[in-house]
């Protein structure tokens, strides 16, 4: 990593760069802001994270506009070979990428390793989408008169501002950098101030591919960094991850100049058990739906619903499983659950739990913190029963350890109470009956529906949602579409 080993001779942590622009790192003047980087494991600091002003976010999007003017022409194929290249590097890396993930996030080895996998395979689904020539060649169009001849064509958007929040650091950057740079834009990445670490690792493996200066900028800091990328005229895309509330300023930051927009937000997504469901599996869907990464997922599906004749055998497995469930520091061999990313969140998710019960939820159980924990940014799952419709733990997005289960009895009250969310990100249905699978597939508002599976994500499979869920879609061929325009062009018959 490059650090600035003379900066702050007081501190041993490192000290990461504000700002890394056509290959060149800033550091900031002595008085600007910087902020710590956490072990929320042990609550330790670890390192610190330089902020970049305004001005050094006003030079990577300049630095990303010089570079589009080559980068726009390189053929695709050579795109794909560079993109295949950070995802054998990626791999080459995962033990260094790993442990920098286990040390700031305190994520479970698994957890950690999962990430640089799906960064791997997404850096590699994109190389071979570059390789389809079809992606990127003109195509004709019928139209109804034979003088005339049409095409469309896909270019790329131009700079692409990518912003992305700490819960799945390197996964979120790879769903937005592998298509952005496929398609032929040029980017300025902006991570979350409390992850950047392997961030910053990533940039420095993309430029060790062979990616040209210019083309990928990073730019440091919190909000406010965001917010000046978001503002700035030059930048024509803007991808981002985060909440709901982030993204509506983000929307209206974008509408100054009309600049295109994938938001990625928050979701309340339900797991429906069916009567014929598998139990023990169920809970399984259940543990790692609403617990895995400690619950910060936009994905956790935290309203489960079980089926009257299920509930009880339910409740009592799901009890077990949760009370099994080794809430420890990564370096504790079984580790399943890590802590929450910071005291701040900590604090956030346990005002939400205690909220909750004040208007009146139910605490079923809860699981146990290893006494390992002490430290750190943990909280053990919590698990509430029957909650009002319109209690807050219901209705809101949690983002931490907090799972809601509530008893349902016919397919078409599990239905509405799933949709019954401003929300629609994912969904998971456990039962063994194709009918009814299919009609929740069908009648589920949400972007992504699992039957009977873990929540399995692909890089050819889309992801993102309805409602406050966000706009538009990553991954798959839809992802790539995103960085690029559609044109058409109409004439005569030669
Ligand atoms: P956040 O919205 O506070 O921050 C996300 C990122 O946006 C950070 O890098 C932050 O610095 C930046 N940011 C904050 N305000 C900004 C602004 N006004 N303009 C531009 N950038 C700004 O979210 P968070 O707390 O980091 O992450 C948790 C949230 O992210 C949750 O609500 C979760 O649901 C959501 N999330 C969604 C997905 C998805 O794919 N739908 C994935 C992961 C996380």
């Amino acid at each position: 990593m490059a650090t600035n080993p003379g900066h702050r001779p007081e501190d041993h942590a490192f000290v990461l760069p504000a700002a890394t622009i056509a290959g060149t790192t800033f550091f900031a003047a002595t008085g600007e802001a910087r902020s710590a980087i956490c072990n929320a494991a042990t609550g330790e600091t670890i390192g610190w994270q330089e902020h970049a002003t305004a001005e050094l976010v006003d030079r990577a999007v300049h630095a990303a506009r010089n570079a589009l003017i080559a980068w726009r022409h390189t053929t695709p194929a050579a795109r794909g070979r560079l993109l295949r290249k950070i995802a054998e590097l990626l791999e080459a890396d995962r033990e260094r990428l790993s442990a920098m993930q286990m040390q700031v996030s305190g994520k479970p080895r698994f957890e950690a390793d999962l990430d640089v996998s799906d960064a791997a395979a997404t850096f590699n689904y994109y190389a071979s989408l570059c390789d389809d020539a079809s992606m990127f060649a003109a195509e004709s169009v019928a139209v109804p008169d034979d003088t005339l001849q049409a095409e469309r064509m896909h270019e790329p958007m131009g700079v692409a501002a990518l912003i992305v929040p700490w819960n799945f650091p390197m996964v979120t950057t790879a769903w937005k950098l592998a298509p952005a740079l496929a398609a032929g834009c040029t980017a300025v990445l902006k991570p979350s101030e409390l992850t950047s670490p392997t961030e910053h690792m990533l940039a420095e493996i993309v430029s060790e591919a062979g990616v040209p200066d210019g083309v990928v900028n990073v730019v440091n800091g919190g909000g406010d960094v965001g917010a000046w990328l978001t503002a700035h005229p030059l930048v024509d895309k803007i991808s981002f991850t985060g909440s709901t509330a982030s993204g509506r300023k983000v929307m209206q930051a974008a509408a100054q100049d009309m600049k295109r927009v994938t938001l990625e937000l928050g979701g309340k997504s339900a797991l429906i058990v069916r009567a014929d469901a598998d139990v023990a599996q169920a809970v399984t869907l259940a543990v790692g739906g609403a617990f895995a990464n400690a619950g910060q997922m936009c994905s956790a599906t935290a309203r489960i619903l079980v089926h009257d004749d299920v509930y009880r055998k339910f409740m009592a497995a799901f009890e077990t499983a949760v009370r099994a469930l080794v809430v420890a520091p990564p370096d504790h061999g079984g580790a399943a659950m890590g802590p929450l990313i910071s005291a701040a969140q900590h604090a956030r998710v346990t005002a939400l739990v205690a909220e909750g019960v004040e208007a009146g939820a139910q605490i079923a159980f809860t699981g146990k913190l290893d006494s390992a924990c002490a430290d750190g940014f943990f909280m053990a799952p919590v698990v509430v029963a029957e909650p009002a419709a319109n209690n807050t733990l219901w209705t809101d997005e949690v983002f931490g350890p907090v799972a809601c289960v509530k008893s349902f009895r016919s397919d078409d009250e599990a239905i509405a109470l799933a949709n019954d969310t401003r929300y629609g990100l994912v969904a998971t249905v456990a039962t063994n009956d194709e009918k009814a699978a299919r009609r929740y597939k069908a009648q589920l508002r949400a972007g992504l529906v699992w039957i009977n599976t873990p929540q399995l994500i692909f890089p050819q499979v889309c992801w993102g949602g309805f409602g406050l869920s966000g706009i538009g879609r990553e991954l798959g061929v839809a992802g790539l579409r995103s960085y690029q325009e559609l044109r058409h062009a109409v004439g005569l018959r030669a």
